[in-house]
């Protein structure tokens, strides 16, 4: 036996490959990050590629060890190629983020030491740092000490997370799902309707409130919205309000929210995805007035405070509830609970093993110091009114109201033909050209085109390089329908 473990050892140990070989593992991939980082602005934003990157499949996963420089070259013509280009200035489209450089290195260090920080008891000094953004975060919002969170995968997560708690804490039976009453409006995040199905709600009633001309909960309704309700039998749940959507970047009107919440005992979510970081400056606090009266929060930090994917967050202000929603012990887990000062993660979200997501958050952070991240969010903020005036004087151009955080959308109105025609022409020109990326969506049944300032890449040249392009490509689509 000790001889074919022996045999079994040699083959085992090529996964821990030598000093040397880990040098050079690194030094290969880190030329490839540097020159990812150095052609980035020359980059297009957006490339529609014919293969799509098919060559993956190419290349099967056998026995068989392949060379880190196929594997590269792989990544650059198959991989970061084709498609959105999300660490790019030049991504003006969906919500962008783009990557801050200290998290690479975090996740480098994340990976390497391998801490576990789904529980307290195995790794402390992580958890703390874990805990340390969290309560950073709930500071932000305004939440009073006891409050909790957790770092989650992205918003999605944290909607159902923020969901969930608000079920467990009515204590409501699954009988009774049916008489619950979710309040929202049409502009909320699709992932908070996924999020209800998940949370076994399906059957609820989600109300969708009436908004007013720049897409903001109508209160006056939900007021009444919720007296009918309550004098039907049925049971008020929670109200889910957007600090910033996604769509067009419309922030609810929390303060007059958090007070109906507060009268009439409904739990108040708000979903800050995408706004949440807008905290950090002046003009986000005056819009997001009344944000610390909600229950729970979702912000995501792979939006507002530019980390790469995979970092979302659920703010608890009670955080007993959250823990009494998520914990769960098992025989196995015993011996954590020889340390439980701080709370785990794990007894506050639905994971156990999970990825040491606070330290691409800690270590930015740290290193940079928060002023340059409230900088970065002032600049986008100024960009998006910047954007927003100098397109009123596109002729044709026709806008939306004018943005409460950096997301803004417009359309062109040609002097004949479909308006909704020419405008899925327009963002499929902009696609193809890949220089700027745009995304478009449709409200009211128009299709209007958005532009979403976030990435902290994006500066004034992007910017302008955006607007002219736009002034391009609707110059080129009224030559070609003159000729055609
Ligand atoms: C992005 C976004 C979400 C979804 O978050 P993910 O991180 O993509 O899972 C939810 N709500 C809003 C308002 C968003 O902008």
């Amino acid at each position: 036996m000790k001889s074919e473990i022996k045999k079994l050892e040699k083959q085992a140990r090529k996964l821990e490959p030598s000093a040397e070989n880990r040098r050079k593992l690194l030094e290969q991939a880190m030329q490839y990050g540097e020159d990812f980082l150095d052609d980035l602005s020359d980059k297009p934003a957006y490339v529609a590629s014919e293969s799509m990157g098919k060559g993956v499949y190419d290349l099967p996963i056998d026995d068989e060890p392949k060379d880190i420089d196929t594997l590269l070259q792989l990544l650059d013509s198959e991989v970061d190629r084709p498609g959105l280009n999300p660490a790019s200035g030049k991504h003006l489209g969906y919500i962008p983020g783009g990557g801050v450089y200290p998290s690479s290195i975090a996740d480098y260090l994340a990976a390497i030491t391998n801490r576990y920080t789904g529980v307290f008891f195995s790794s402390p000094g992580a958890v703390r740092i874990e805990n340390k953004c969290i309560q950073w975060m709930c500071d932000l919002i305004g939440y009073p000490e006891g409050a909790a969170g957790n770092l989650t995968s992205g918003g999605s997560i944290a909607n159902l997370i923020g969901l969930v708690v608000a079920r467990d804490n009515k204590k409501i039976k699954a009988k009774d799902f049916h008489r619950a009453v979710i309040y929202t409006t049409r502009q909320v995040h699709h992932c908070v309707v996924k999020a209800i199905k998940f949370a076994g709600l399906a059957e609820a009633t989600i109300r969708e409130i009436p908004m007013d001309d720049r897409f903001r909960m109508k209160t006056d309704v939900l007021q009444d919205q919720i007296n009918k309700d309550k004098n039907k039998g049925l049971i008020p749940l929670v109200i889910f309000a957007s600090a910033g959507t996604t769509d067009i970047g419309a922030v609810d009107p929390l303060d007059d929210i958090g007070d109906i919440a507060e009268r009439h005992n409904i739990w108040f979510h708000v979903d800050a995805a995408y706004g949440g970081f807008f905290m950090l400056t002046d003009h986000g606090k005056k819009v997001m007035k009344g944000i610390e009266k909600s229950d729970s929060l979702t912000i995501d930090p792979h939006k507002g405070l530019f980390l790469p994917y995979g970092s979302g967050a659920v703010l608890v202000k009670d955080g007993q509830k959250l823990y009494d929603s998520q914990h769960m012990t098992a025989n196995y887990l015993q011996d954590t609970l020889k340390a439980t000062e701080e709370s785990s993660p794990a007894d506050l979200s639905p994971e156990l093993s999970k990825h040491f997501r606070g330290l691409r958050m800690w270590l930015p952070l740290q290193l940079f110091g928060v002023q340059p991240f409230r900088a970065a969010l002032e600049e986008k903020l100024l960009l998006a009114r910047y954007c927003y005036e100098k397109i009123q004087k596109i002729d044709g151009i026709e806008v939306g109201p004018e943005p409460e955080l950096s997301v803004l959308f417009f359309r062109y109105l040609p002097e004949s033909g479909d308006p909704n025609e020419f405008n899925k022409k327009l963002v499929d020109s902009l696609h193809k050209d890949g220089r700027v990326f745009l995304s478009s969506t449709h409200i009211n049944g128009n299709i209007y085109l958005r532009i979403a300032v976030l990435n902290f890449r994006t500066h004034l040249d992007d910017v302008d390089l955006m607007l002219s392009l736009l002034k391009e490509k609707i110059r080129e689509l009224h030559k070609a329908d003159s000729i055609s």
